[in-house]
């Protein structure tokens, strides 16, 4: 029998975690139902290696930040040069202006750009944007997207997957954290993805009342799913008749399928987008980008206040420069797309040389195999009758324990994403597939 926990750390480092942080962890998401805490103590590349010396090849890559990997030499180096020139002036720099004119130069709805410290801070202005402008209070949002952790003053925990426990067809959702009043959880639709005649229900029942629609416009936390042929623009034309705001969370799509995001990619421009995750490449930076008629509501001169002692310092500015001009090198995005499909189309014949049915997808490198589905799922429901969360568990639980591979990413309602980045080479993703084999076959007995 594999042992429960995947990493021989001594046991005097999670008594010492326990002894002072909350379940012996700095973040909720880093307990692992399966395993509880894991102690790593460095990264590079494409592995990590845990407090008790064993390397791992990661698959999860900060959730989806790292897409140069760990500790790339072109961000250690901006950051050193960043560091000696002082780090934090509380002012802009010209830095801030070349990243903010990449962002604009690349993606299509940025006519203006803010600056945050995380996907969350980005979602939340952007729906208090959308509020300030329409004079409206609800926010829409689909099943299975998820857009940070906030809550009073947008779209409550029942903006995360730990909120949509419910499959019944409502489109209230309930709220996914104790603490989020329901007054609050009450201005948050939760539609299904996909599903172009759910969000004209929506709007006919809520006219005149739905500030912003909010969506992954790739959805990214419940397995990758794409937008079905012409569901965003069908989304895009819905939310322009009624006067609506369109924001497209792209904190995992963008820069990630290409340097113009998802919106690029189909076409469709949003009126508001957010990115963070590979936009920093590791760093704690976001960009709320859009509209500048509806970036103006940002004070100053608008409204709505934004700023943040740790938003935007030099430190990580200079770092995500560096990050973006590496993604913007000749060929960048063809080999990470070529190796998020070599994961995918490896992963689909895994399962059926088993002999399972299942289906596999990659956007960006961001990859899914849901074990149960013969055919890519179109949103949550789908995955809910079709996915096989047990024998993905096991799978999974294999290939931590005995293959030495960093792969879990809690997801409650469906599979967790291996994030393939530009470190991860043909030979790592070969032996990804073949540790994948060992494991899908030692789940299945
Ligand atoms: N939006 C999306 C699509 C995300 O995946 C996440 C985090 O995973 C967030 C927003 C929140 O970003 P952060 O974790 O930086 O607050």
């Amino acid at each position: 029998m594999p042992s429960p926990r995947p990493m021989a750390y001594p046991d005097e480092v999670r008594r010492r975690a326990e002894a002072c942080l909350v379940s012996g962890v700095s973040r909720g998401f880093n307990f692992l139902p399966e395993f509880g805490p894991l102690y790593f103590s460095s990264g590079t590349g494409s592995r990590l290696r845990d407090v008790g010396g064993h390397d791992y090849l990661d698959l999860v890559m900060g959730w989806g930040s790292l897409l140069l990997g760990h500790n790339p030499p072109v961000i250690a180096d901006a950051l050193r040069q960043a560091v000696e020139t002082g780090s934090l002036f509380q002012h802009e720099t010209v830095a801030h202006i070349e990243l903010a004119e990449f962002v604009a130069r690349h993606v299509p709805c940025a006519e203006k750009v803010r600056f945050t410290g995380s996907g969350l801070e980005a979602t939340l202005y952007a729906t208090r944007v959308a509020r300030a402008h329409t004079g409206r209070r609800k926010i829409l949002k689909f099943e299975g997207h998820f857009h940070g952790m906030h809550d009073a003053t947008t779209l409550g925990l029942s903006s995360s997957p730990l909120g949509e426990r419910r499959l019944d067809g409502t489109v209230e959702p309930t709220a996914g954290s104790a603490g989020v009043p329901d007054v609050v959880a009450d201005l948050t639709l939760v539609v299904p993805y996909n599903d172009l005649s759910a969000l004209e229900s929506a709007f006919r029942a809520h006219r005149g009342d739905i500030a912003a629609v909010i969506m992954e416009p790739i959805a990214m936390n419940m397995g990758c799913i794409a937008p079905a042929p012409g569901y965003l623009a069908g989304v895009r034309q819905i939310c322009a008749q009624d006067g609506a705001v369109l924001i497209f969370d792209e904190v995992l799509t963008g820069f990630r399928v290409g340097l113009g995001g998802a919106q690029a990619k189909y076409g469709v421009t949003p009126d508001l987008a957010c990115f963070s995750k590979a936009f920093g490449c590791g760093l704690p930076i976001a960009a709320l980008a859009g509209r500048a008629d509806l970036m103006a509501l940002l004070g100053p001169p608008g409204p709505v206040p934004m700023s943040g002692t740790n938003s935007a310092r030099l430190l990580v500015v200079a770092g995500a420069l560096a990050a973006m001009r590496e993604l913007a090198q000749p060929g960048f995005y063809d080999g990470l797309e070529k190796r998020g499909q070599q994961m995918a189309q490896g992963l689909a014949t895994v399962a059926a040389d088993a002999g399972i049915a299942a289906s596999a997808v990659s956007f960006g490198g961001r990859t899914s195999i849901f074990f149960g589905c013969p055919e890519p799922p179109a949103n949550l429901r789908d995955v809910a009758s079709g996915w096989d969360a047990d024998f993905h568990t096991r799978v999974y639980r294999e290939l931590m324990t005995s293959q030495h591979v960093y792969g879990f990413i809690p997801l409650p309602n469906a599979p967790d994403p291996i994030n393939v980045t530009a470190a991860h080479s043909e030979a790592d993703i070969e032996e990804a597939l073949d540790k994948f084999a060992t494991a899908v076959s030692s789940a299945r007995r």
